[in-house]
């Protein structure tokens, strides 16, 4: 056995997971029964595990188990009791955020350092959400019938949740600590690539007090355990974060059950540099923008729109500083940028690289690459219109499509042709300008001189092919739970009529 593998089942063992790679279902580790699906380190290109799909019948098993779990935890907690223990997990991930950071490294591919920040920023989810837990409360509506009015937000019941490869327990964490906090219980499906994180997430919360069965993992594939899952009677809700193709089969298949669905999907995110920028902060921003995780964020500023009396400019800047960006083993504390996650992704992105030179782009990248393992260098893709499919298309690696404008017309125009509405960014030394462009670009997250910057506590999501619905902040809240209307009517003559409601 590799050193790596080593360290992958001794990170396995420290945070409880046994010896293979396992669903948990009602509190219980449990083996699957399908095809095998085999875990690939992307540094080393080797095989860390591999392990059975755990299947629809096991998939149906989880859906009832949080439903048995969902009825006590939203009748015998108080909700004070259910965020109590919500700090207690944050608490508890705390303990263990090396060893989450060093499983997610091995398994994902991403830098341990982001690797850390993204286990931090779970510990701040559970928080945030366990602060909402007892202060969400209903109105009393000032009908005019003279009945007493009031609501309620009750929970859903039990929700489904399907995450992707690219940041798997910061995804995980992001659904399961509002879903709980409002009283739900959650069957979720990681990445069948990247399960691990979750499932030790879900381990670690369970010893710190959760109910087991209150959250599920299934370790298995979208076309086996998650369908069977979307369509099992007591889920009420699927949450999806993943890709548009993908999105569009799972809201296909939640409408045919009448279920509602929230939808994170991809993007194809604008960065705009007007020629007034500050361009040392703006070439900074446009590589953390695409170059961070390898270019694998959703929101990865991956068109790069940038006014002509400054595009070559920038752009030089831009290739200088990417020989200095340290590419090499995400378990190495100065690595920045790690490998591709998967086989899968970086046949797409290389696919893509080769199609844009295709249609006659200037390919600007550095030469250098580790030996091993799944890399994209740094590239920027100049000489294309707005109209290639560089430019059209999620790449989700570390590659740029760099475009010049004219004018504030046509940097907006450019901007918002495409099928995606996710986020964008301007930089610019000009109020005006800048507010001008965050109402006029279509976005659900937008940053004037920034880039990247997210918070638990504001609003996520996108429109049109990036999906709809929100994830983070209030708006959480009000996607994990449904409002019930009370009408009390305590008149002596009770104030009832044929036709109130037709
Ligand atoms: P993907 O769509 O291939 O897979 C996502 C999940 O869906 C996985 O768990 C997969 O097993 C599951 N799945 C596949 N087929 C299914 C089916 N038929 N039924 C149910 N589930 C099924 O996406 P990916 O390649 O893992 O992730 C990359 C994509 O995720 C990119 O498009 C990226 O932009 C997007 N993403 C979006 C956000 C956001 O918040 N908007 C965040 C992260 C990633």
């Amino acid at each position: 056995m590799s050193d790596r593998a080593k360290l992958f089942w001794s990170s396995m063992a420290e945070l409880g997971l046994g010896a293979s790679v396992q669903s948990l279902v009602g509190g219980v580790l449990r083996d699957g029964t399908g095809a095998t699906i085999s875990l690939e380190d992307p540094y080393a290109q080797t095989e860390l595990a591999s392990y059975p799909d755990c299947g629809a019948e096991l998939a149906a098993e989880a859906c009832d188990a949080a439903r048995e779990a969902q009825q006590i935890w939203a009748r015998e907690f108080s909700s004070a009791r259910r965020g109590e223990i919500m700090q207690d997990i944050a608490r508890a991930v705390q303990t263990h955020v090396e060893t989450l950071a060093t499983l997610e490294a091995l398994v994902a591919g991403k830098p341990i350092r982001d690797c850390r920040i993204e286990v931090a920023k779970v510990i701040e989810m559970f928080r945030y959400y366990a602060g909402w837990a007892d202060k969400l409360h209903g109105e009393v509506i000032p009908v005019p019938s003279g009945h007493l009015n009031y609501t309620l937000r009750e929970p859903l019941g039990v929700v489904f949740q399907i995450t992707p490869w690219n940041a798997p327990i910061f995804t995980a964490g992001w659904q399961i600590a509002p879903a709980i906090a409002t009283g739900n219980g959650v069957v979720i499906k990681p990445s069948e690539l990247t399960p691990v994180t979750t499932v030790a997430l879900v381990k670690i919360a369970e010893s710190a007090g959760l109910l087991q069965g209150l959250v599920n993992v299934l370790c298995g594939l979208g076309p086996t355990s998650g369908q069977a899952a979307i369509e099992h009677s007591t889920v009420r809700k699927v949450v999806f974060v993943g890709s548009p193709e993908t999105g569009r089969r799972v809201a296909v298949a939640a409408a045919q059950a009448l279920k509602p669905a929230v939808l994170e999907l991809g993007g194809k995110s604008a960065n705009i540099v007007f020629e007034d920028a500050n361009l040392k902060h703006a070439c900074l921003g446009a590589q953390a923008a695409i170059f961070s995780s390898a270019g694998q964020s959703c929101v990865a500023g991956s068109r790069l729109l940038v006014h002509q009396s400054v595009h070559a400019e920038l752009l030089e800047m831009i290739a200088d500083g990417m020989d200095a960006i340290r590419l090499g083993d995400p378990l190495d504390e100065a690595t920045e940028i790690g490998p591709i996650s998967n086989a899968r992704q970086f046949g797409h992105v290389n696919q893509m690289i080769t199609g844009a030179q295709a249609e006659g782009a200037d390919v600007l990248t550095r030469q250098n690459t580790p030996q091993t393992g799944y890399f994209v260098p740094p590239t920027v893709l100049a000489g294309l219109t707005n109209t290639a499919q560089a430019a059209q298309t999620e790449i989700f690696g570390p590659v740029v499509t760099a475009i010049p404008f004219a004018d504030e017309k046509e940097a907006i125009s450019t901007a918002n042709d495409t099928m995606f509405g996710l986020a964008g960014a301007v930089w610019t030394n000009d109020i005006g300008r800048a507010h001008r462009m965050s109402e006029a670009i279509r976005a659900g997250t937008f940053w004037i001189n920034s880039y990247k910057a997210i918070h638990v506590s504001s609003p996520f999501g996108g429109s049109l092919n990036s999906g709809f619905g929100r994830s983070s902040g209030t708006d959480a809240l009000m996607e994990y739970t449904s409002p019930k209307s009370i009408w009390i009517d305590s008149g002596e003559t009770p104030k009832i009529a044929f036709g109130y409601v037709s």
